[in-house]
Order: C-alpha cells, then structure tokens, then sequence
C-alpha cells in the first residue's frame, strides 16, 4: 500500500503525498529499507537524485515510532540555559544546503511532533539559539556553527541516536574533517555501536572510505 513499500506510517504517508512525490527514486528505493532496518549506510548519491529524502524520512519514521516525545529535551517554557538535544544530527557542508535540507526536513514533518532547527555559520547566531530553546529532535547544522553551539553548551549530543554526513567529499574539500572529528569522537554523543550512523558522498576516495571505517559501524555499501 505504501508509496515505498515499506511502511513508514500514516502521518509520513501522508506528507510525502503532499509533497507530489508519485514514486522513490533509485536511491531512495534502496537507501530507504537499510535504514529502517537500523544498518549504518555509506551512500554514493549525487545532488538531485532524492538522497534528502532517502536519509530523512526512515529518521522522521524512526522517531515517531518510538517513546512519544523525549522528554529531557522538552523543558519547561523559557528554559533557554538548557542545551537542545536533538535524536538526529544531520551534518552537511554549506548554509544553502543546510536550508535545503531543513526545508525538506520540514515539509516530511509538517503536522507531526518532530521539532526540526538549522544552524550554519555566516550569521548571527541568535535566531538559532532560539530556535533551539523550544526543544529539537532533527538537528541541520554546517559543522562550524555546530561546534560553536557545542561549546558554548547550546547543543547537547548526548541523545542522538541517528547521524547523517551529507555531501562528506565537499566537506572534506571544505576542510572541515577537523571539526568533524572533533564532534563525532570526543565523548560527544553515543558510540557508533549505539547509533545508527549513514554517510552520503558523492565520490568516494580513500580520505572518505576512512571516515567511514572509523565512524560507521557494520555498514551497507550502495552505490546508484
Ligand atoms: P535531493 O537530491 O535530495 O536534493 O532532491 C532533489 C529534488 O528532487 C528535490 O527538489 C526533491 O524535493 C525532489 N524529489 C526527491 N524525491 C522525489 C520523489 N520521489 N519524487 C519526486 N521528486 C522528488
């Protein structure tokens, strides 16, 4: 009955109807059953082949399958010391695609209960820090301006249960491997063991195979 054949729940059914989408692309049509199933993921995906989509909707899937509401994330109103703590960090290169992907993100979530922020750097931070006060469940953020909110106690990690890296090879081109490293290995958020990690490239030279040997774990290789 579903539009993936694989049963992602009336309220996500719904939203992707809304969105005109008539059939999954190819890596959706693969990528989407991987991560349900809960398998790390490397993915090879170029923009425009529907790779947002194919990452997103398992994790807003995921969630709304699971416990009703995080409730260490949901303080009470005004709470603006306590750090956010978002289930899903989706880390990507640029603030254009950070909006990109915070829109797609939005529309899957629409007239749910997953609260979704973004956070890139170029500009002020204050609108995202507010953002975030609310309480957040999908994390979009550059890993710059994701550092900073890390170390200025914003951002907790410590919940995250599903990690997405998009466009990993622009991010490495960018030089942001450091800032990568530094949020996904120091005792920020749970071990690869515990969440559920998906990698998506559009090459694949060896600086990514081996971020994804040392940030994945028993992962699924796919290449559309
Ligand atoms: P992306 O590769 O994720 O940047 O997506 C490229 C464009 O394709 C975006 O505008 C999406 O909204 C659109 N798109 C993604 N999946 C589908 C689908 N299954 N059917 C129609 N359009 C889609």
């Amino acid at each position: 009955s579903s539009f993936f054949q694989i049963d992602l729940g009336s309220d996500l059914e719904l939203n992707i109807q809304r969105c005109g989408y008539k059939k999954p692309t190819p890596v959706q049509k693969h990528a989407i059953p991987v991560i349900m199933a809960g398998r790390d993921l490397m993915a090879c995906a170029q923009t425009g082949s529907g790779k947002t989509a194919a990452f997103c909707l398992p994790i807003i899937a995921g969630i709304l399958k699971g416990p009703n509401g995080f409730s260490e994330t949901r303080g009470p109103r005004g709470a603006g010391s306590r750090a956010a703590s978002p289930v899903a960090l989706i880390i990507c290169p640029t603030r254009e695609l950070a909006g990109q992907i915070h829109d797609e993100v939005k529309k899957f979530a629409n007239r749910t209960r997953v609260r979704v922020a973004v956070a890139y750097g170029g500009v002020p931070i204050f609108q995202q820090l507010r953002s975030l006060q609310g309480g957040v469940d999908i994390l979009v953020a550059t890993p710059g301006r994701l550092v900073d909110l890390i170390d200025r106690a914003k951002v907790s990690l410590q919940n995250v249960k599903y990690l997405t890296l998009d466009e990993a090879d622009r991010m490495l081109d960018m030089g942001f491997e450091p800032q990568i490293r530094r949020i996904i290995e120091e005792n920020y958020m749970p071990p690869s063991s515990v969440r559920q990690t998906m990698l998506f490239s559009a090459t694949f030279p060896s600086e990514i195979q081996r971020l994804a040997a040392d940030f994945l774990s028993n992962y699924v290789y796919l290449t559309v």
